[in-house]
């Protein structure tokens, strides 16, 4: 990701850490392991995923996004629905490894992802979701600094980070954005937000809209006020998420003007396409937001509405439709992109040495290939291996 490929590569591990990444014989290392004929590369980044939603996996006809979280809440307020979210948070996290995903970013209403996940290889950002009036917590800006506080007794590690997620800009209210704005200033945690996923959203803003306003009421989120006249976005500035590295999942429905303010802003955006052909949203201007040199990479969201959890399998769609895009840049998108939009840019998302030796190999038997980003898209293979702190997690038989 962050040179041409290299033919014959050889890679050097040590204490989980990349050490060297050089042409080389591997005939003639007798430590080094042959694993034949495979590209070797960066783990992929997963940026936005609920994987205690697992469990709703094909049980949601696509349909707009108001009637989606209806059918959404009614599933997960069932009696057995508390065991189930458990156990998808920790098969969600084994299919994702199994897919190359080796680094993800899990959003949780109840927080329990950091707990379950702990044991996992897999490389994680744990959010915190707080939806203003929910009738569960963090319903509000200081039960999200308890849930937090709770939540952080668990030790972080290189593996586990804890962070926060205002819901969305409608369901939040300005009070608890600013409030949690000023709580990953003090705490310095990543800090995630869904913004303008639906034209409603926008409309919202802009003049009113009684869908979203009829949503609102129906489950008394978001603190009841109407906010027209402004946008989702202005708003966000306003209340300070802008200025704390947010990454800004969605962003469906961008303006010029918002996407202006992006630019000038420290946002990193994440978009989950298949989710995004799901709700069969309007064309994404993700294709504008690279030329405007705003970051962007990719997340799958939930299984809810999302047929996998691959970031491999978002890029092979992708790739499908935009066959004229450059490989490598959708290859980097899910890579060193990811890992710059969490953060973790200086240990994460290049086969750099001094980084985290997370790897992958993609089963590539072609012998001469001349465009190894477009054939990895291309091939049919998955994942045969996968590497976390330079530890085998998992291998295809
Ligand atoms: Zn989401």
């Amino acid at each position: 990701m962050d040179r041409p490929p290299i033919d014959d590569g050889v890679l050097t591990v040590r204490d989980g850490v990349i050490l060297a990444l050089q042409p080389g014989d591997t005939a003639r290392d007798l430590a080094a392991e042959d694993l034949g004929d495979v590209v070797l590369m960066p783990g992929f980044i997963n940026a936005h995923t609920h994987l205690e939603l697992g469990f709703c996996r094909g049980r949601i006809p696509p349909c707009p996004l108001w009637d989606w979280f209806d059918r959404l809440i009614e599933l997960n307020r069932r009696p057995d629905a508390g065991p189930l979210r458990r156990q998808s948070i920790i098969e969600g996290a084994r299919e994702s490894l199994e897919a190359g995903v080796t680094c993800i970013a899990d959003i949780s209403r109840s927080g329990e992802n950091a707990a379950l996940l702990s044991d996992s290889p897999i490389r994680k950002t744990c959010y915190i979701e707080l939806i203003s009036g929910a009738k569960s917590p963090p319903y509000d800006a200081h039960s999200l600094e308890h849930a937090l506080a709770k939540v952080r007794t668990r030790a972080q590690d290189d593996r586990l980070r804890i962070g926060i997620s205002p819901h969305a800009p409608y369901s939040v209210t300005p009070e608890d954005l600013a409030a949690a704005a000023s709580l990953a200033a003090h705490d310095g945690c990543p800090l995630t937000v869904h913004v303008l996923e639906t034209q409603d959203e926008r409309d919202w803003f802009a003049q009113g809209s009684a869908r979203l306003d009829a949503y609102l009421a129906k489950y008394g989120v978001g603190g009841g006020a109407r906010r027209p006249g402004g946008s989702a976005l202005k708003l966000l500035r306003t209340t300070g998420i802008l200025r704390h590295r947010p990454l800004l999942a969605h962003l469906n429905y961008v303006t010029d003007d918002d996407l202006a303010i992006l630019k000038k802003s420290r946002a990193a955006i994440v978009w989950c396409p298949r989710t995004h052909a799901y709700f069969g949203h309007a064309p994404h201007r993700w294709l504008d937001m690279l030329n405007a040199g705003i970051p962007v990479c990719f997340g799958t969201d939930s299984l809810a509405s999302a047929p996998s959890l691959s970031a491999l399998d978002e890029l092979r769609f992708l790739h499908a439709a935009h066959p004229g895009v450059d490989s490598m840049t959708l290859l980097e998108c899910a890579t060193a992109r990811g890992a710059e939009a969490l953060g973790l840019g200086q240990r994460l998302g290049t086969l750099t040495p001094g980084k985290w030796a997370d790897f992958v190999t993609i089963p590539l038997p072609e012998v001469l290939v001349r465009d190894v980003g477009r054939a990895v898209l291309e091939t049919q293979h998955g994942v045969s291996g996968v590497w976390v702190n330079g530890a085998n997690v998992f291998t295809r038989r």
